[in-house]
């Protein structure tokens, strides 16, 4: 059967191919230890699973508006205010199955056939996908050595044809937070070119070296109205299977996004819709019982790196580390040094070539002790082979 061009261009996903890589290898038998996967290893908090059991026993489980329901828009809205510090209301936001199809429904709103967008680097595996099914151009911009964002790069990048920016902090792969400095910068480079930007927050919970949390949206009017933001209930409150997710800002974007899925996908599932408002709601401490077990695994996982001698751009966020593997076997080649250290030792983790950036590779720490400590003997063997 023919395939349109489109959509045969789309590849699997990196990460969710090496996940499933490693699990099959396990499944025949294999001693696997998988350090790929941005999946928290807790359970989703108690008023989680109690919403989700009451919403299916009350057979509620019914389709619901396609930009989600009222009362989880306006939950969403308030919660927003309250973590961001910036008023939002309920028609400004559109409820989407995850962060993920947000994103994908946001830039199928926003990308023109040729438009270009800017993505700083390393940028999480999907984004230049999504681009390029959308018409666009996606523009990987190298970051500075610690993996900040390269504002002068940046600018450089900008073409006639540049329309957006599309930005994730805390940081999937590398760890890196937007320092306020920064992202008021990035807000000025946008307001001066005419940008707009995504901005995927998904991780704006994990936070750890007690500076606070800043998104494009507290930078002043005018950064508020041209940022979408973009964030969802998978690793704040570990519901990864609840896909449940949304987006925020411009009501013209906020409804078209919910005119698309209207006839994509209908409406985001009843019962991820209940769990998440009442994890909004409620506030629950697991989330920051969570946020302190994944800061002790990041200071065991950079002390034991630094041991090894991997350069480390330290993490202040989210569940990774993206260590440098240049000057060690295979030179720098991520897609080699993975391959070899999965067949050699039974250790799976991410190049950094899955996030347009070579000569790193992604370790992930949203995983127990005992697999952290047991993937990083395997990459100690493999590093003095
Ligand atoms: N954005 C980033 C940077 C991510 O790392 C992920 C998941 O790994 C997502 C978005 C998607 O999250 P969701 O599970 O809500 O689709």
């Amino acid at each position: 059967m023919r395939l349109t061009p489109r959509a045969a261009a789309v590849p699997l996903s990196r990460t969710l191919a090496l996940d499933a890589r490693a699990k099959a290898l396990a499944a025949t038998g294999r001693d696997v230890v998988n350090m790929t996967a941005g999946e928290p290893d807790f359970d989703s908090p108690e008023v989680v699973r109690a919403a989700a059991k009451r919403i299916v026993d009350e057979g509620r489980v019914r389709y619901t508006p396609a930009a989600g329901r009222a009362d989880l828009r306006a939950a969403v809205a308030a919660h927003l205010e309250r973590t961001r510090g910036v008023p939002y209301e309920a028609a400004e936001v559109t409820v989407c199955h995850s962060a993920k199809h947000a994103l994908s429904g946001t830039l199928l709103a926003l990308v023109d056939a040729g438009d270009e967008v800017l993505m700083p680097l390393p940028a999480w595996t999907s984004y230049e996908a999504m681009v390029q099914y959308a018409g666009g151009v996606p523009v990987g911009v190298p970051p500075r050595a610690d993996m900040g964002l390269d504002l002068a790069a940046l600018e450089a990048a900008i073409t006639p044809r540049t329309v957006g920016v599309l930005v994730n902090s805390p940081n999937n792969p590398s760890g890196w937070v937007a320092t306020r400095a920064e992202t008021e910068a990035l807000c000025e480079l946008a307001r001066a070119h005419d940008l707009w930007i995504v901005s995927d927050e998904i991780y704006s919970r994990l936070v750890y070296e007690g500076e606070p949390f800043v998104s494009p949206v507290q930078c002043g009017a005018d950064a508020r109205a041209r940022t979408l933001v973009v964030d969802g209930a998978s690793k704040a409150f570990a519901m990864t299977g609840y896909r449940i997710g949304f987006v925020a800002g411009d009501r013209a974007v906020a409804n078209t996004v919910a005119n698309l899925h209207s006839q994509l996908v209908g409406a985001p599932n009843a019962v991820g819709q209940d769990a998440f408002q009442a994890a909004l709601v409620a506030e629950p401490p697991e989330v920051e019982a969570m946020a302190r077990e994944f800061d002790a695994r990041r200071r065991h996982v950079l002390a034991r790196l630094e041991a090894l001698g991997l350069e480390t751009p330290r993490p202040r966020g989210a569940f990774y580390v993206f260590p440098s593997i240049r000057g060690q076997r295979f030179g720098g080649d991520a897609d080699a040094f993975c391959e070899a250290l999965l067949e050699e030792e039974g250790l799976a983790i991410v190049p950094g070539t899955a996030f347009g950036l070579d000569g790193h590779v992604r370790l992930s720490y949203a995983t127990s002790m005992q697999i952290i400590d047991a993937g990083l003997e395997r990459l100690a063997r493999f590093l003095s082979r």
